[in-house]
C-alpha cells in the first residue's frame, strides 16, 4: 500500500512514521525543506500546561518521543508562570535565577500527575509550577524519520490534491491514502479550497541567542513569553502572534516584537545582555477557529485525511495525533468529536479567538 503525506513538518513526519509502521510505503511531499517553517524554528517545548481534555495527548506524545526518538528528546523542567485573568499583558518579569530559587523551594519538579499541586505563589497574582517535561529537537526527528526504509522524501510542491491523487509539477500520482499536513498553506492547494476561511493564519516571531546556559523551559502566561534552550542557542519568543493573510507574509519578523522579546530576555537572564543575537525568525502557524487541532477524514473522499491546525502546540501533539489518525484509518480508534475534521464542515457555534500559544 502506498501513502502520500503532503507537508514535511512535524505533523507530516509523525504521520509518515506511524503509517510506515502500519505497512504503508510513504512518500512525503515537501515544497522546500529549507524554509524556516513552524516545525523547523519551534522551541520544541513539550507543553504540559494544556487543559485536561487534551493533556493526555501531550503525555502520549512525550512517551512516543521517548520510545522512538530518544536522541531527539532531552528532559527539562518547564517553569510555568500562570495568571488567571491576563495573558500577553505587560506584566512583571522574573529573572530566571529567581525562578530557579523558587524551584528549589517548591521542592524540585512536581510529578507529571498534575493532580499533585506543587505550585507556589510568586507575587502579582502569579503562580509558578515546575513541571517535568522535555525539549524536542525537530531537526533530529526529521533526520530520523527520513532514515526509515519505507519513507521517501519527494522534494516538490503539491499543487493539487484529489481523491487518492497528488499533482506536483506535471506529474499526477495515485495513492491508497493521502494525508494533508501542510500547515498554513492548506488553502493554497487546489482541491482543498473548501478549507479556505475555516482557519486563521498567524505569524510567530522568535529570537535566538548564542550560548545556552538555561536548563529549563519557561512558559509565562503573564507576559506571553516563552524561552527554551536548544543545542548551542537560547530561543525566546512572544506567544502573542499576529494574524497574516497568506503564509509567505508570515516569514518577516516584526521588529517591535523582536525588540520587546529581547528586552524580556535581558530581564530574565541578565548575562545574555553580553551575548550576541544570532537570528530573528518568523513563521506562519495555522489555527482552527475554535483553536483545537483538526484531524480525520476530508469529506467527499474516504482515502484523504487531514492533520491541520496545530497552532502553537504542534510539537507537543503531533505524535499522538498522527498515531490517532493512523489507528482511525485502520479502524482501531475513534477520533474524538472535539478534534474531528467533521466539525470544520459544520460551523455551527460562533467564531472563537484562537489560542495565544503560537
Ligand atoms: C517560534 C515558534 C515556536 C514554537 N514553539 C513550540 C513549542 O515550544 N512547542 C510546541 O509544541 N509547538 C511550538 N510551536 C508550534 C509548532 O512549531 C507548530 O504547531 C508545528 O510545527 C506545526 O507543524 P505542521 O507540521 O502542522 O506545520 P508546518 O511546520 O508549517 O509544516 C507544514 C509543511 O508543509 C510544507 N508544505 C506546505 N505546502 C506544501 C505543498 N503544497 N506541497 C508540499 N509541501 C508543502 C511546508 O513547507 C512545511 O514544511 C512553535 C511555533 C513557532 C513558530
Amino acid at each position: 500500500m502506498k501513502a502520500a503525506v503532503v507537508g514535511g513538518g512535524i505533523a507530516g513526519l509523525m504521520a509518515s512514521w506511524f503509517l510506515s509502521r502500519a505497512g504503508y510505503r510513504v512518500y512525503i511531499y515537501e515544497q522546500n525543506p529549507n524554509l524556516p517553517t513552524a516545525s523547523r524554528i519551534s522551541a520544541g517545548i513539550i507543553d504540559l500546561t494544556l487543559p485536561p481534555w487534551i493533556l493526555p495527548l501531550a503525555l502520549e506524545s512525550l512517551s512516543i518521543y521517548r520510545s522512538y526518538f530518544r536522541e531527539a528528546v532531552r528532559d527539562a523542567p518547564i517553569y510555568w508562570v500562570s495568571k488567571l485573568d491576563s495573558s500577553c499583558s505587560d506584566s512583571t518579569y522574573r529573572e530566571l535565577s529567581k525562578l530557579q530559587l523558587v524551584k528549589d523551594e517548591v521542592g524540585g519538579p512536581a510529578k507529571v500527575d498534575l493532580g499533585v499541586d506543587r505550585s507556589m505563589a510568586v507575587g502579582h497574582g502569579e503562580v509558578l509550577r515546575v513541571i517535568p517535561s522535555a525539549l524536542v529537537d525537530t531537526g533530529d526527528i526529521y533526520r530520523a524519520v527520513l532514515e526509515s526504509e519505507r519513507i521517501e522524501l519527494v522534494e516538490a510542491r503539491a499543487s493539487a490534491i484529489s481523491c487518492g491523487e497528488v499533482y506536483a509539477g506535471s506529474s499526477r500520482s495515485k495513492f491508497d491514502l493521502v494525508v494533508v499536513s501542510v500547515g498554513a498553506w492548506v488553502a493554497e492547494i487546489a482541491g482543498l479550497e473548501m478549507l479556505s476561511g475555516k482557519f486563521h493564519i498567524y505569524s510567530c516571531d522568535s529570537i535566538s541567542f548564542k550560548n545556552g546556559l538555561v536548563e529549563a523551559a519557561v512558559i509565562d502566561d503573564s507576559t506571553g513569553f516563552y524561552l527554551a534552550e536548544r543545542p548551542g542557542e537560547i530561543l525566546a519568543g512572544d506567544g502573542c502572534c499576529k494574524p497574516v493573510e497568506r503564509p509567505e507574509d508570515g516569514f518577516s519578523p516584526d521588529i517591535d516584537t523582536i525588540v520587546d522579546v529581547a528586552m524580556k530576555v535581558e530581564k530574565r537572564i541578565p548575562h545574555l545582555s553580553h551575548s550576541s543575537v544570532t537570528a530573528f525568525r518568523s513563521s506562519p502557524c495555522l489555527t482552527a477557529k475554535d483553536a483545537a487541532p483538526v484531524v480525520g477524514p476530508i469529506p467527499g473522499c474516504s482515502s484523504n485525511y487531514a492533520i491541520l491546525g496545530l497552532d502553537g502546540i504542534g510539537v507537543t501533539l503531533a505524535p499522538a495525533l498522527a498515531r490517532m489518525v493512523t489507528e482511525a484509518i485502520e479502524g482501531r480508534r475513534e477520533i474524538p468529536r472535539r478534534l474531528s475534521s467533521e466539525r470544520q464542515f459544520n460551523d455551527v457555534g460562533g467564531v472563537l479567538e484562537p489560542s495565544s500559544l503560537c
